[in-house]
């Protein structure tokens, strides 16, 4: 199952040799940034450590122990996460039945779309409670696993004081306990917490890895999964969300406003900016932004190196938009260097209205002739 974490090589490769070697330390820091593979590698190293099978490719995934695993429910499996009041007590239990639906919710989540963030809908911490319970359970002894695996996600949530109380088990850690801490906020740490934890570094994932994750996971086509792999800048979680149903008609957005304006139906072209003013918040502006930015650059380099663009599926569109246009290379320069300065003006909160228009514009230039 290690193999299924792509794009990790060097961690894959540590873990494995540490298990193989059997030298586990007894506390981890996962590190690196959002959606990278930082909490599947983290229980696949606890069901590793744990695995009944007796091949060399462990974990196997089908044991009673990696089974009770990949349910969250393994007694010697203790998870943390940031999460709301949910008024747990000291044991774990959680009375209230709103509060207990939305703990559930959020590990059944976790096990169906790892890579989508569950949202508890007000703020969150990792809990002194969560921790008290935490610090509990480990003055037991474990009592069915080789290794107690502890996961504690976003360690950097917990108030000074809670991570203190924490701290005080991390130095004194309890036997067959291997306790592994995931951030992607390693300076949020208490320094006294990092000195105590094998560091281990989480790599953004290539352009090429997460265009082929979304093409075996989701089926993405191949146009949005490129498109997405790179705006994603190294995080399938986001890739996986631009890629989601929203973000593909805002593909399909950018196209249509490309293709209007290569047109000369100003009437259609004005009305179109008209709506987009009343649709867009500046999440989805930015998002239109990157995608334009996108189809631009392939409309500029198609001529010369057709296998370098992003949107394969949409070769006959591009040359049509190009075809209009003279010096293409240039004016596309002109007009990704212009989306650069319009999204740090989104950024610094500018009338997104003005920037549209801006946008509009911008294209125009791009894809006339005699501009
Ligand atoms: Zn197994």
């Amino acid at each position: 199952m290690f193999r299924q974490i792509k794009g990790q090589d060097h961690v894959i490769n540590l873990l494995s040799t540490q298990i193989a070697n059997d030298r586990i330390a007894q506390a981890y820091l996962f590190h690196g940034r959002d959606g990278v593979g930082k909490f599947t590698t983290a229980l696949y190293f606890g069901m590793a450590l744990n695995c009944l099978s007796v091949s060399e490719f462990r974990p196997c995934g089908v044991c009673s122990s990696c089974h009770k695993f990949l349910s969250f429910e393994h007694t010697d499996f203790l998870y943390l996460f940031p999460t709301t009041n949910l008024d747990m007590s000291l044991d774990g239990e959680i009375k209230k039945a709103d509060a207990l639906k939305l703990y559930q919710g959020y590990i059944q989540n976790k096990i169906d779309h790892p890579w989508q963030d569950f949202i508890f809908g007000s703020s969150i911490e990792i809990r002194k409670e969560s921790v008290m319970m935490l610090l509990k359970r480990l003055e037991l002894s474990a009592t069915e696993a080789k290794y107690r695996i502890v996961i504690i996600e976003d360690a950097d949530m917990m108030n000074p004081s809670t991570a203190n109380a924490f701290l005080k088990r991390l130095e004194e850690p309890p036997a067959n306990t291997v306790i592994i801490l995931i951030t992607e906020r390693i300076q949020a740490l208490l320094p006294t917490i990092l000195s105590r934890c094998q560091q281990v570094f989480f790599k953004p994932l290539s352009a090429s890895v997460i265009e082929q994750m979304l093409r075996e996971r989701f089926d993405t086509n191949i146009g949005l999964s490129r498109s997405a792999a790179r705006i994603a800048d190294g995080s399938f979680k986001e890739a996986a969300r631009i890629a989601g149903e929203e973000s593909d008609s805002m593909r399909e957005m950018a196209f249509t406003i490309l293709d209007m304006a290569s047109r000369n139906d100003e009437w259609a072209y004005f009305n179109l900016s008209i709506k987009l003013k009343d649709q867009l918040n500046a999440e989805l502006c930015m998002e239109l932004l990157r995608f334009l930015s996108i189809i631009v650059n392939d409309i500029a380099i198609l001529p010369h190196n057709p296998e370098l663009i992003t949107n394969i599926d949409k070769i006959e569109l591009l040359l049509d938009l190009g075809m209009n246009s003279d010096n293409v290379a240039e004016k596309a320069r002109n007009f990704l260097l212009s989306c650069e300065d319009l999204s740090r003006k989104i950024k610094g909160n500018v009338n997104l209205g003005l920037i549209i228009n801006k946008i509009f514009y911008s294209l125009r230039l791009f894809l006339r002739a005699g501009n």
